[in-house]
């Protein structure tokens, strides 16, 4: 496809009437840059303003426009001083209410002035008001048309006003001719059963649709109009995590051979055999890390699963060929325990362990520094701080990264500042035990291949899950009493609706107390994300060497953290997790031999959603079903996080909603990659604002 030299996507902003060098300035902030980035830039929704409302037909909570001459205008003096006009037309009278006027605007509202007012009718004082409506004297012999298409509300921004964006996209519009944009999209592809359709109809349609388009659809975002602009904006993101990959693949990595010899001695000292989907995912592993591309491998795994290890045996085989090791954790709590293990497990094969996290400071700090450039360790333990430009590392090999979901696209691209030029880039192993969807995984991790594990060890026992209301804590407590009088150590874990560490760690303060005064011959302990870390490990120390028999606990020890003797867990206010994360917590139990159990308490009354959501932790043990139960009834927000979709800044498409486009959207990227590669970067920049970062890579 030949591009026209007239097409939009070369044509300055400042070309534009009204755009001068500070208003490109504030545009540019917003990554708008040419005409076509202002075309897409969407209405987020509509206002009809289409007709006239008779002031005696208004509706509280219902936008409308209104048209009447000003009977009075005066200042009110109540709780805060307003500005109170009287607007009357043949069918009834409704007040208008500023709370923020001039002196100039009172003496424009003249009695016998004609008003025509845009704005949401409220019950107030005086019945129904108007604050702050927008309006504009009008001529009542010459009567101004009414507007002729619905009204767009853009992603409001400072600086720019609702009416200055609608100029903005007018003038942008008239420009918007046919062939001005390119279809990137093979024209035999359509969603659907419809027709395709020009890009140039859809923009017209959303930034200004017709009197009679269906305004429902159009607030659901279900418009064809709007789905077919989904649909590209979908595909572009999967097209900037596929070409991520590419370009990472363009980079040679030290191919690094299986040592056979050190893998037995590794697994004889684990004292356990692998499972076969543990073997498959290392033998996976070792394939991708024999080549002399980098590895670009996800593995899930549900919790327990025994991911640690499998990355484990990667990272002796990585060493053990002269290369560093980066393992990276995204707390605090998950990377002491990483390196405990790797400690317990690398110390006797003769390799040296590195520490870096937040915490270590000063002196210690630049020792670790120092060994980490002059390769005097081999396999470095870490929180997002091995991510940090002070770091150099020797002779990187193989980057290990725990929990994916809270690591984003940016830091898989800060690691690889961290090659060595002479060796290349880093192989990458990303674990996860949130699972994730087919389909929302082909989206959300286009750019690597995936493992699973799915098998857990043997000799496990079900967890056996009851879901109970809070009322009935007494009964509980009991029941926390006699597992704990028979030797089998309880978590309880205290939840919060904000994100707050610190009320949190309040909330569990004071239920650590309630229950160490109806528990007296239970040793109770507390732990909370604002401890130190000192006092974080010593608690998890005591608790794993049984000298605690109920932890309290906040969601700290949501990841990793292992006591096999631990055999039931209350979580309080149950409903107020997300699935997973009730998964995750759960897999805290269930780890040795004896049969446990998770009370899942919740606050009455619980909707019916609520219910089926506790329901399927009940009826389900397996990651991957109440992963796509979780889906179904609440969407991927929560399954990747918040980092993870904060990530895919979309536009028009949602990925709740549009879930049912995924799915064609992986293939078509995945054909276009290869078959069309002309238009990847151009539907990458049409779509990212920070496109260049993907096409630079
Ligand atoms: P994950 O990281 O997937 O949550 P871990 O690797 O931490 O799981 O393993 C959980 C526990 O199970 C650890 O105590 C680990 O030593 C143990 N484990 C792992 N694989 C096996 C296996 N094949 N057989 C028995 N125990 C295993
Ligand atoms: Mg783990």
């Amino acid at each position: 496809m030949s591009r026209p030299n007239s097409t939009l996507d070369q044509v300055n902003v400042r070309e534009l009437k009204g755009v001068g060098p500070k208003m490109a300035d504030k545009l540019a902030g917003l990554g708008i840059h040419t005409v076509q980035d202002l075309l897409f830039h969407l209405p987020l929704r509509y206002q009809d303003r289409t007709r006239i409302t008779p002031i005696g037909a208004l509706q509280p909570g219902i936008d409308a426009v209104i048209e009447g001459e000003v009977r009075a205008a005066d200042i009110a003096f109540g709780r805060r001083r307003s500005l109170v006009c009287r607007l009357q037309d043949h069918t009834g009278t409704v007040t208008l209410r500023f709370f923020h006027f001039s002196a100039a605007q009172k003496e424009n509202l003249t009695n016998g002035v004609t008003l025509r007012c845009f704005g949401e009718a409220r019950r107030g004082a005086s019945g129904l008001e108007m604050y702050h409506p927008e309006y504009h004297a009008v001529d009542p012999l010459n009567p101004e048309p009414n507007e002729q298409s619905l009204t767009p509300i853009y992603p409001s921004s400072e600086g720019l006003s609702q009416q200055g964006w609608r100029k903005l996209a007018l003038q942008a519009l008239t420009m918007l001719q046919p062939n001005t944009l390119i279809e990137w999209l093979p024209q035999s592809f359509n969603i659907g059963d419809t027709l395709p359709i020009s890009l140039e109809h859809a923009l017209q349609y959303l930034h200004s649709p017709p009197i009679d388009a269906p305004v429902e659809l159009l607030r659901e975002g279900k418009h064809a109009y709007q789905q077919q602009l989904a649909f590209e904006e979908l595909l572009a993101h999967n097209l900037s995590l596929l070409k991520l990959r590419n370009q990472t693949l363009k980079h040679g990595a030290p191919p690094i051979a299986k040592n056979s010899d050190l893998n037995q001695r590794f697994l004889h000292q684990l004292g356990f055999d692998f499972t076969r989907a543990q073997q498959r995912v290392a033998a996976e592993i070792d394939r991708d890390m024999s080549s002399a591309k980098p590895m670009l491998r996800l593995v899930q795994g549900d919790v327990g699963s025994g991911k640690t290890v499998v990355a484990a045996l990667a990272a002796l085989n990585a060493a053990a060929s002269g290369y560093q090791v980066a393992i990276m954790a995204p707390t605090e709590i998950l990377a002491e325990q990483h390196l405990a293990n790797f400690t317990r497990w690398m110390t006797p094969l003769g390799l040296d362990i590195g520490w870096l996290s937040g915490k270590v400071k000063g002196k210690q700090r630049q020792q670790q520094l120092k060994a980490i450039a002059e390769h005097s360790v081999d396999i470095i333990v870490g929180t997002h701080a091995l991510f940090q430009q002070e770091v150099v590392f020797a002779r990187l090999g193989l980057a290990v990264i725990d929990e994916q979901h809270r690591f984003g696209v940016h830091q898989r691209l800060a690691l690889k500042e961290k090659a060595n030029q002479d060796i290349g880039q880093p192989h990458q192993l990303i674990m996860t035990a949130t699972p994730i969807p087919r389909t929302l995984a082909m989206s959300a991790y286009a750019d690597l291949d995936t493992s699973v594990i799915d098998e857990l060890p043997p000799g496990r026992t079900p967890i056996s899950t009851v879901v109970i209301d809070n009322n009935r804590r007494s009964q509980i407590i009991d029941r926390v009493r006699n597992a704990c009088v028979e030797g089998r150590q309880t978590y309880w874990v205290c939840t919060l609706i904000e994100e707050s560490d610190t009320l949190e760690a309040q909330a569990a303060e004071d239920t650590c107390e309630q229950l160490k005064l109806a528990l007296p011959d239970i040793k109770v302990a507390l732990i909370h994300g604002r401890m130190k870390p000192s006092e974080k490990e010593s608690i998890m120390a005591a608790f794993k060497a049984n000298q605690i028999d109920l932890l309290v606990a906040t969601t700290v020890i949501e990841v990793g953290v292992d006591v096999p003797n631990a055999s039931l867990m209350i979580i309080e206010n149950a409903e107020r997790l997300g699935l997973s994360q009730l998964h995750q917590l759960r897999g805290r139990v269930g780890r040795g031999p004896t049969a446990s159990h998770c009370v899942l308490m919740y606050q009455a009354p619980l909707g019916k959603l609520g219910k089926q959501r506790l329901q399927i932790m009940r009826q389900s043990s397996d990651g991957f079903v109440i992963a796509e139960k979780d889906l179904e009834l609440r969407g991927p927000g929560e399954l990747l996080g918040t980092r993870q979709t904060g990530l895919m800044q979309l536009r028009i498409a949602n990925l709740e909603r549009d879930s049912h486009l995924l799915e064609a959207v992986n293939i078509l990227a995945r054909q276009m990659i290869n078959d069309h590669p002309v238009a990847v970067n151009p539907l990458i920049q049409r779509w990212i604002a920070d496109g260049e970062q993907y096409a630079q890579v």
